[in-house]
């Protein structure tokens, strides 16, 4: 590993996509401007769009398809400009309606008719509904597609019918449990792609490369080399335009559910028995089951949260959590959480997980520490055992995605002195010229085209990750003395470090 480093030959798994239509509700947002047709944009200059393949916008916000192209043109895509922009630009569409009436189904069911006879029919092989939109929503939209016959797949399964869905989903175990219900009156668990987009990070899908098709790293990969596993997500930003989703959800269900214990679970799964998608998901999901629930007296102890108050971040004054616009007055939401879990396995017996995630923290930086345990003897005396520092393997998620080993090395000179080598690499540096990281939405949809479900998550790990957050959640919720106070921490600091170093934390 170095930054020098260049591939020696690539070995590729995967085949291009052949016609498809995606439709994206909510194709006004947020969501769909920012991310959903920037990726799409890309995938098409790559050439894995095909070119056949059209994408038709649907939203409440009367406007033609011109009035939306030129909103792409000049807006969402506007950076992007390119020449093949015009030509990505006629595979786009948009039909406005009211989600709670049939006839607006029935429209967009005439419209994918039109687009894709008018594309030259035949080829194509499915439709993804991607519902880039609230979450209250997907109750109504669901139902109606299914109604209008928008999800009904022939029994060889083709051509498809994938559904999209965006993160939260649900707001505890019962909340998800119902949704889950009312997904399945009309979909297939093959049909739903539940979308955690910090697993279409390059790093994250190199977890898997990175441990099984390596000897070197699996067998010191256990309880008898490791000593802790730090997984943390923190962000410089606030919570944006998004205060009152944030103030509902908080920060446990909106990082731990999903990304954090998704993470959690690839680092520390057992192999799985093929790359399909359930045999990796069926090891996910046998890891979290064999995380040990905190019990309702030790929460106080186990799980840290805090809210952020006034400070500034790079240099910036910025308000506390309580005066953001949207923010109850009072409120009490965390905005950071930290927590330790142990996995109750043969592997991991006794090594504590460190679970991590905040907003206004100092810096941003995703990143996943395996830190092994310090050598058993030192035979350099009078350096201890204790002098030479443990290694690290160190995966960087973002900003810049990487990794680095840390090793203990002899540093250059004549006297017999040593310290940290870090051999560092970073997915930058093997890019050519011009060419930028895929953004994860674009492997995402790219997946989701191909029906491979690897990389979303299936409805009984949702459900397991529910239960053991949710008496957390309950117990906050009551206040429960045993469940710790909400502390605070200034905007653009490195946020409750004294008590998160209780934890197990390491400075
Ligand atoms: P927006 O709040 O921007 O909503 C998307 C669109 O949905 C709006 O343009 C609006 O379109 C429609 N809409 C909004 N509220 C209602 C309503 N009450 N009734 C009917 N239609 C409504 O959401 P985002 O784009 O930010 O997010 C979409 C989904 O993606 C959510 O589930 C969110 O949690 C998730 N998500 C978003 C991220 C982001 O960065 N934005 C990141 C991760 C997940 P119109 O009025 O034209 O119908």
């Amino acid at each position: 590993m170095s930054d020098t480093s260049r591939w020696r030959g690539s070995l590729c798994l995967e085949v291009n996509p052949l016609p498809n239509t995606i439709i994206i509700f909510g194709a006004s947002g947020d969501l769909t401007g920012r991310k959903l047709l920037p990726a799409l944009f890309s995938l098409f200059r790559r050439g894995l769009l095909h070119e056949k393949s059209r994408i038709v916008g649907c939203a409440r916000t009367p406007m033609t398809d011109d009035a939306y192209r030129e909103r792409l043109r000049t807006g969402w895509l506007a950076e992007l400009r390119s020449p093949e922009l015009e030509r990505f630009l006629e595979l786009v569409s948009y039909v406005h309606g009211d989600y709670g009436d049939a006839d607006f189904y029935a429209r967009i069911g005439r419209r994918l008719d039109e687009v894709e006879s008018a594309a030259g029919g035949g080829g194509f092989t499915g439709r993804i509904f991607y519902l880039a939109m609230p979450p209250e929503l997907y109750s109504a939209v669901v139902p109606q597609l299914a109604a209008a016959g928008l999800l009904t797949e022939s029994a060889s399964g083709l051509p498809w019918r994938h559904v999209v869905l965006e993160k939260p989903f649900g707001h505890d175990l019962d909340s998800a449990r119902q949704l889950d219900r009312e997904l399945h009156r009309h979909l297939t668990e093959r049909q739903i792609y539940r979308i955690d987009h910090y697993l279409g990070k390059e790093t994250v899908q190199n977890l898997m490369i990175l441990r099984f098709a390596n000897t070197i790293f699996e067998p010191v990969w256990n309880a008898g080399f490791v000593d802790s596993v730090e997984i943390s997500i923190a962000e410089s930003v606030g919570v944006e335009h998004r205060a009152g989703y944030f103030d509902r959800t908080g920060l446990l269900r909106d990082m731990f559910q999903n990304h954090l214990l998704e993470l959690l679970a690839l680092v520390a799964m057992e192999p799985p028995a093929g790359s399909d998608a359930d045999s990796i998901r069926d090891e996910k999901l046998k890891l979290l089951r064999s995380l040990r629930p905190i019990p309702p007296d030790a929460i106080g102890r186990q799980v840290v949260r805090a809210q952020y108050t006034a400070g500034a971040v790079n240099g910036i004054a910025v308000p506390g959590y309580r005066e953001e616009r949207d923010v109850a007055p009072g409120s009490e939401t965390e905005t950071c959480v930290a927590m330790r879990l142990y996995v109750d396995n043969w592997r991991w017996r006794g090594v504590p997980f460190l679970l991590r995630s905040g907003k206004r923290l100092a810096a941003k930086s995703s990143r996943i520490i395996i830190r092994f345990k310090p050598v058993p003897h030192s035979v350099f005396a009078p350096l201890t055992a204790a002098d030479l520092a443990p290694n690290r393997l160190v995966i960087d998620i973002q900003p810049s995605e990487g990794m680095r080993l840390e090793l203990q090395a002899k540093e250059p000179g004549p006297k017999l002195c040593m310290g940290t080598l870090s051999l560092d690499f970073k997915y930058a540096s093997i890019l050519d010229d011009g060419q930028n990281m895929p953004d994860a939405y674009e492997r995402l949809l790219l997946d989701c085209m191909l029906g491979d479900q690897t990389l979303f998550i299936r409805s009984d790990t949702i459900l397991r990750a529910w239960e053991l957050l949710t008496p957390i959640l309950e117990a906050w919720q009551r206040g429960d003395p045993a469940a710790g106070e909400l502390l605070f921490y200034p905007a653009g600091s490195p946020g409750p470090v004294a008590a998160e170093r209780k934890l197990g934390f390491a400075p």
